[in-house]
């Protein structure tokens, strides 16, 4: 992939006091003031480039047209991304016309979809640039990969833009999601934020014949070690205040990285009866696109090295 280096910041009202995501900083992002997120008032980008790392009925086999956005509203202590969500490494400014340009290139390449990874807190820039795009002829699908830590308000600002929602449930405990992630209210909000997905584009809908989905809400579940996902609590929220029929991946991949060997609880991957417990209640609670892992080589695959510009996922 090219270096994408053309600087543009356009103004937006919406960044004059930000409160885009639910830490509600009120920093005035226009005037360089910066919040939680670190961001400015433009899009930054870490990676963009093709990826066949996300689940295959959403890249079939041509992968994903994958935009990583540089920083992040949450601070886990086991981020993968660490080296772009908390650091800076291959953070740049990305214009409008760029983005629109590589998604174009994306779809060029046949892609199956456009995916937005970790976009929430450049969302009023994102909206811009993907209302661009799809003028400039962007039609297969977009997928927004969030954390859901994020307000329903900038959620419906995306309606209309996205065709799967594809949100991390991580925790149904707030002290956990505090401790580990810095996330205050995380269960509240990201349930709320998971509803207005939901809302907005449904459960999914596998096509009969190829299984690859268009559509909908896909939901990931990260198993942590000790039982610290609170998986039996979220999966119920999924099952029985929206329904079996999103989609669900529950993730073997987790792996203690970045600060996680701070924490004795989090210093070590998972069982492989941490795991089956958790696939155990999904099946338990009727979810009928589910997506397991092979626990075995999971975590190491699926850990990117950012500092490595032109191949960042190895596994992949
Ligand atoms: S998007 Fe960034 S600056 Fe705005 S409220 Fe969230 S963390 Fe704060």
């Amino acid at each position: 992939m090219e270096r994408l280096n053309e600087k543009c910041v356009s103004p937006d009202p919406a960044y004059d006091a930000c409160n885009i995501c639910p830490r509600l900083c009120g920093v005035n992002r226009n005037a360089g003031q910066k919040g939680f997120c670190q961001t400015g008032a433009g899009l930054e980008v870490a990676w963009a480039g093709v990826h066949g790392g996300e689940e295959p009925c959403l890249a079939g086999t041509s992968g994903v047209g994958n935009f990583f956005f540089s920083r992040c509203n949450m601070s886990c202590v086991y981020c993968q991304n660490f080296q772009i969500s908390q650091g800076d490494i291959a953070r740049q400014p990305m214009s409008e016309k760029a983005f629109v340009q590589k998604a174009l290139f994306f779809q060029e390449q046949s892609v199956r979809a456009i995916g937005l990874v970790s976009a929430g807190h450049q969302a009023p820039a994102l909206c811009r640039a993907l209302k661009a795009a799809k003028n400039a002829g962007l039609n297969i699908p977009v997928i927004y990969n969030t954390n859901a830590y994020e307000t329903v308000e900038t959620l419906k600002s995306l309606t209309g833009l996205v065709d799967i929602y594809l949100p991390d449930i991580r925790y149904s405990c707030d002290d956990a999601a505090v401790k580990y992630s810095n996330a205050p209210g995380y269960t509240a909000i990201s349930r709320n934020a998971i509803l207005e997905m939901y809302c907005q584009v449904g459960p999914v809908r596998p096509d009969p014949d190829t299984g690859l989905i268009d559509r909908g809400l896909w939901v990931r579940h990260l198993v942590l070690p000790n039982r610290l996902a609170g998986t039996w609590e979220s999966l119920c929220f999924l099952a029985l205040e929206l329904s079996p029929r999103i989609g669900l991946s529950i993730m073997s991949q987790y792996n203690p990285l970045h600060r996680a060997g701070s924490f004795e609880a989090l210093a070590r991957t998972i069982t492989a009866r941490e795991y089956e417990e958790a696939v155990d209640m999904a099946l338990s609670l009727g979810f009928e696109n589910l997506l397991t892992q092979d626990l075995e080589g999971s975590a190491r695959n699926a850990v990117p090295d950012f500092a490595d510009f032109l191949k960042p996922f190895k596994g992949f």
